[in-house]
C-alpha cells in the first residue's frame, strides 16, 4: 500500500500532483475492445460475493481492509460476523479496541484492525459518522490509500475512480505493456487504471478487472488459450520465467 500524506492537500498541492501524472497511451481500438469483452466477461463468469450487494461506504471499506492481505474465501465469513457484531462507523469506534482485535481473530496482520478501528473514530468525530466523498478527505485518513480511497468511490459512491491492487496491475500490465516489471511501473499503470474505465461504469469495470485478475489472468499459468483479449494482449501467450 502506498503511504499517503494525512494532511489535506492544497489547491496548489492537487494541481501541481495532476500536472505530474503519466498520460496513458492507448490504442483506441484496443481500449474498445477490452473494455467491451472485459464487461461480457464478467456479466458471464463475475463472482457473486456480499460485498457486492451493499453500497454501504463502511460495509466496502471493511471489506476491502478486510481484502488486503487475505483471501476472499476467508475474509466471507468473517465479514458477516465482523458486521453483525459492528453494523456501523459508530458501534466500531464505540467498541474497545482490544475487542475489535480479538473479533478479527484469525484473520491476521493485526494492524488492520486498528487502521479500522482509527478511521471508525475519526470518521464519527470529523464527518458524523459518514464516510466522506471526496478522494482528498478520503486519503486524508491514515489507513486508506489511494486503492482503498478508488475502491470506496467506485464501489460505495458509484464513481468512475480507478483502482489498482496486484490483480489489476498485472492484468494492464500484461495486457498494455507487456514488458518489464510492473512495480516499477506504477505511476502508468494508474493512469491506464483511469484513462479504460468506460464512462459510467466504474463499479463494473473495476469489479470485473479484479475477477479477470483472480480467475483468468492470474499470476501463474493464466488462461490465456481461452481469453477474451489473447488477439490483442501484449503478452500472449504468457509464459512465466
Ligand atoms: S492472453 Fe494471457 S496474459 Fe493476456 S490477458 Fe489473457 S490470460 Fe492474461
Amino acid at each position: 500500500m502506498p503511504r499517503r500524506n494525512h494532511t489535506l492537500a492544497t489547491r496548489s498541492q492537487r494541481s501541481k500532483r495532476k500536472s505530474r501524472r503519466p498520460i496513458a497511451s492507448v490504442d483506441p481500438g484496443a481500449k474498445r475492445r477490452f473494455q467491451h469483452r472485459l464487461l461480457k466477461w464478467y456479466l458471464e463468469h463475475g463472482r457473486d460475493l456480499p460485498w457486492r450487494r451493499t453500497s454501504d461506504p463502511y460495509k466496502i471499506l471493511v471489506s476491502e481492509v478486510m481484502l488486503q492481505q487475505t483471501q476472499v474465501d476467508r475474509v466471507i465469513p468473517k465479514y458477516h460476523e465482523f458486521l453483525e457484531r459492528y453494523p456501523t462507523f459508530r458501534d466500531l469506534a464505540e467498541a474497545p479496541v482490544e475487542e475489535v482485535r480479538e473479533t478479527w481473530y484469525p484473520l491476521g496482520y493485526n494492524i488492520r484492525p486498528l487502521r479500522l478501528h482509527s478511521i471508525a473514530r475519526e470518521t464519527v468525530a470529523r464527518y458524523g459518522g459518514v464516510l466522506p466523498k471526496n478522494p482528498d478527505e478520503l486519503l486524508s485518513f491514515k489507513g486508506i490509500g489511494r486503492y482503498t480511497a478508488g475502491a470506496i468511490r467506485s464501489f460505495a459512491f458509484n464513481e468512475d475512480a480507478p483502482i489498482l491492487d496486484t490483480n489489476v496491475m498485472r492484468v494492464l500490465h500484461r495486457v498494455f505493456i507487456g514488458a518489464g516489471d510492473p512495480k516499477t511501473q506504477k505511476a502508468v499503470l494508474w493512469a491506464l487504471a483511469e484513462a479504460l474505465i468506460p464512462r459510467g461504469k466504474g463499479y463494473d469495470f473495476n469489479q470485473a478487472l479484479m475477477d479477470f485478475g483472480a480467475i483468468v489472468c492470474t499470476a501463474r499459468d493464466p488462461y490465456c488459450l481461452l481469453c477474451p483479449m489473447k488477439d490483442f494482449c501484449k503478452s500472449y501467450p504468457f509464459e512465466s520465467g
